[in-house]
């Protein structure tokens, strides 16, 4: 199936991608090089949406599933290069490892996925059901599963495969993340005379202390809910002998599935309710942080940071289907779920598309320093991705 040519083929097309640098928003470079390798491998159909995710979509000749495999080409910053031992950018190959920023989250699942599919149409031609899609998506870094939107849309696919880090396991889901804002509000004096103002910070105090109270929700399968201060700034900053008029914090909240936008917002917005009816100077609101970031295609793409969580049973047909087709790859996965957020929450979460995960690498290996994949787990996902192919492509 993957001969030794394919395997070359498959590690140096990882280090080539690792080498094209492309943090997000600077997608453009290695989304050119992915339309080129496409077009040169005589892909019929590849599109570039106005975000500047790169679709390519291969056809078979009879009726069947759309299978989309997906994958995001940009990541997080190097931020520390003397920390790195290796060059962050240079793709090196050493130890049965490839080294550089990007190799596990998730340039190496690409590059297995590209093989894999270009294997299965050398092997069968289009004489299989349905069509394979393969995406290379933009901004993920930023905000999980908005760029995916757009590429769902166009490739309306009946089944999805987040080809980010399982360690080679089948993932059926994921908590959510939503991040949310709370502000308090006083009114500023001079320090000298605090009594003339109302201090927002000494309000954040009464707002964090009931926060913490609170139950955050629990799910046997994904875990807690997770309600987490993450950063906090009075204003004006620095304060000049002046009290505080507005303090805002950011909370991480990890979201399980069936939470919405308003039931995760509403038991702090009553506690907020319950702190305004006892002290006629407290003011406060809680909304969920807005983000806008710029594409390289000079689209503006901007989203609420509220990303839902999804879960399937692990009796659904497509999940045993995925599965028997690892198998029949020479795998033996465990069936798992992420603890960290994709872009399936677009796809299952807001969609409701039947939607897996399965890649290369263990989730601790991203975003670090010397960041890395291992040749054998590259090899080993490339396998698994046309081991499932056949089975999904015509699961009913
Ligand atoms: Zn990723």
């Amino acid at each position: 199936m993957l001969s030794e040519q394919r395997l070359k083929y498959l590690t140096d097309l990882c280090a080539e991608l690792v080498r094209i640098k492309s943090c997000s928003g600077e997608e453009k470079q290695v989304i050119g090089y992915l339309e080129n390798l496409f077009k040169k491998s005589g892909c019929p159909d590849i599109l570039i949406d106005e975000y500047g995710s790169l679709t390519a979509r291969f056809a078979g000749k009879r009726a069947g599933n759309t299978i989309l495999f997906d994958s995001h080409v940009d990541t997080v910053p190097v931020t520390d290069q003397d920390a790195w031992a290796s060059e962050p950018f240079g793709g090196k190959i050493t130890d049965n490892r490839i080294y550089g920023r990007g190799t596990a989250d998730m340039k190496g699942a690409l590059a297995a996925v590209i093989v894999a599919v270009q294997s299965y149409l050398e092997d069968h031609g289009n004489d299989f059901p349905g069509q394979i899609v393969i995406s290379a998506g933009v901004h993920e870094e930023s905000f999980e599963g908005i760029a995916s939107r757009r590429i769902s849309r166009r490739v309306n696919p009946d089944i999805v495969v987040i080809c980010e880090a399982t360690n080679l396991n089948l993932a059926r889901g994921q908590r959510g993340r939503a991040e949310i804002v709370m502000e308090t509000f006083g009114k500023p004096a001079h320090s000298s005379n605090p009594q003339a103002g109302i201090n927002a910070v000494y309000n954040m105090m009464n707002l964090l202390n009931a926060v913490r109270s609170l139950r955050v929700s629990e799910h046997p399968v994904l875990g807690r809910g997770i309600l987490e201060l993450t950063d906090i700034k009075s204003s004006p900053y620095p304060g000049l002998s002046v009290v505080p008029a507005c303090c805002r914090c950011t909370f991480d909240r990890r979201l399980l599935v069936n939470e919405t936008e308003g039931t995760v917002l509403q038991p702090i917005r009553t506690l907020i309710d319950e702190l305004q009816a006892g002290n006629p100077d407290f003011k406060a609101r809680a909304v969920y942080a807005e983000g806008t970031e710029t594409c390289y295609t000079g689209e503006m793409i901007s989203a609420r940071r509220f990303f839902p969580g999804w879960l399937y049973d692990e009796t659904e047909s497509f999940i045993r289907s995925a599965l028997t087709g690892l198998q029949s790859a020479g795998l033996d996965p465990d069936i798992t779920t992420y603890s960290f957020c994709t872009n399936g929450s677009h796809y299952a979460g807001e969609a409701g598309i039947k939607t897996i995960g399965f890649g290369p690498s263990a989730e601790h290996q991203a975003h670090i320093n010397d960041e890395y994949i291992e040749i054998y787990q590259l090899q080993q996902a490339c396998r698994g991705y046309y081991g499932m192919l056949a089975p999904l492509l015509s699961d009913a």
